[in-house]
């Protein structure tokens, strides 16, 4: 089996792998976890998700794993519980809506 291309990047001092994957649910390209990301080989070069990511590395670290993983998915559950479709309960995880201002910003401050 071939092996995952792994390359580290450091976000804001914290060093991570960014790993090439393709095993994915189904509309997700990308996933960030404490110490790495896990991103579709495909969209490695897409400077706006990767910048979002990176702004969930941040999330992660001010956080913490425990805090940020059981508020995600309380604001998640709580907009489902509440009537939001899925792709709606998710665009207004708090920390989504964080990530999209923080990959724009980067992207305009870039460009
Ligand atoms: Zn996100």
């Amino acid at each position: 089996m071939k092996s995952a291309k792994r390359t580290v990047v450091e976000v804001d001092g914290i060093t991570i792998s960014l790993i090439e994957w393709s095993v994915f649910p189904p509309d997700v390209v990308a996933m960030t976890f404490p110490t790495f990301i896990l991103i579709h080989p495909n969209c490695v070069e897409d400077i706006y998700l990767l910048e979002h990511e990176f702004e969930h590395v941040r999330q992660w670290r001010c956080y913490g794993p425990i805090l940020f993983t059981f508020r995600y998915l309380f604001e998640y559950l709580r907009g489902r519980l509440t009537g939001k479709s899925h792709q709606s309960a998710y665009l207004n995880i708090s920390f989504e809506k964080a990530a999209r201002v923080a990959a724009q910003a980067a992207v305009d401050r870039d460009s």
